[in-house]
């Protein structure tokens, strides 16, 4: 079970972690135009994307914050699944999404917040349903400074009953349930609160424990068809996730890991045909 989790903890090193450095990538803030399909290029946490589209500030169900970051493209998949979550959110919930980060206008290494995001199949959805949102379009400056909450008590790892609600269980089901969702990672006490639920589990399959993600939640979807240049992850073991692979998230072990200091890893080579995305 060791072995299995840091093989785990290996290939999923790829979730939001910070590591502050100056790069061509975030400081590019077009897409490019050459090519009219767009194509996700390499691994979530190595790649590129060409002909990214812009989510826009504001849908049915959803507005985005922290305009001024312009981490707002991704694969037009992505804006899609976005917009048909956030229209699930509004009819069905009577809510309003908060969107944080997708990815860059040609994807690839962020100079900070995140080491996955880069091919423009990843966005972080903030666990936060404001009334606020839910009535007017927030502000430049709310978008900037309103902060995500966490949905855990203080200093422990339960679920705060005051930030949580049974539309947070009923929109994580409604995201994982959509095919072209690979996973979402979620904090293993949310994982562990969605595993009470009494209904049917298959779903729940996705939905994968992880630190951090305590104020937001981080959707990663699958290639998108005739992107042969992407490359997905290795496979969700089987099984809905509810078990001793859940539990030791809240092992003494894993806490001492969680709290370890961090080796900076290395940044992974971007796929050749990401040099030709950087400088069209
Ligand atoms: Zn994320």
């Amino acid at each position: 079970m060791k072995l299995l989790i840091f093989i785990f903890l290996l290939s999923v090193s790829s979730v939001c972690t910070s590591k502050p450095a100056a790069n061509q990538w975030a400081t590019v803030t077009q897409p490019t135009k050459t090519s009219d399909s767009t194509q996700s290029i390499g691994t979530y946490t190595a790649g590129c994307l060409r002909s990214a589209v812009s989510l826009p500030a504001n849908g049915t169900g959803y507005q985005l914050m922290r305009l001024s970051r312009e981490r707002y493209y991704g694969h037009p998949d992505l804006i899609r699944f976005i917009e048909n979550i956030a229209w699930t959110t509004a009819i069905q919930y009577r809510s309003v999404l908060l969107i944080g980060d997708l990815g860059q206008a040609r994807g690839g290494p962020m100079s900070s917040g995140h080491r996955s995001h880069q091919t423009g199949l990843d966005v972080d959805i903030w666990y936060l349903l404001s009334q606020t949102a839910a009535t007017r379009s927030l502000g430049f400056d709310e978008r900037e400074t309103w902060s995500s909450p966490s949905v855990l008590a203080a200093k422990s790892d339960a679920i705060d009953s005051s930030q949580w609600s049974l539309t947070h269980e009923k929109v994580l089901e409604a995201a994982a349930r959509m095919p072209e969702v690979e996973r979402i990672f979620v904090h293993p006490s949310v994982k562990r609160q969605l595993c009470t639920r009494k209904t049917t589990h298959d779903w729940l399959r996705k939905i994968r424990p992880w630190w951090g993600h305590d104020d937001h939640f981080h959707v990663r979807l699958k290639c998108p068809k005739n992107n042969h240049d992407c490359r997905g992850q290795e496979p969700i073991p089987e099984g809905d996730g509810c078990d001793a692979s859940l539990y030791w998230w809240f092992s003494a072990e894993a806490k001492a890991e969680a709290l370890a200091p961090k080796k900076p890893a290395p940044r992974p080579l971007l796929p050749p045909q990401c040099d030709a995305v950087l400088n069209e």
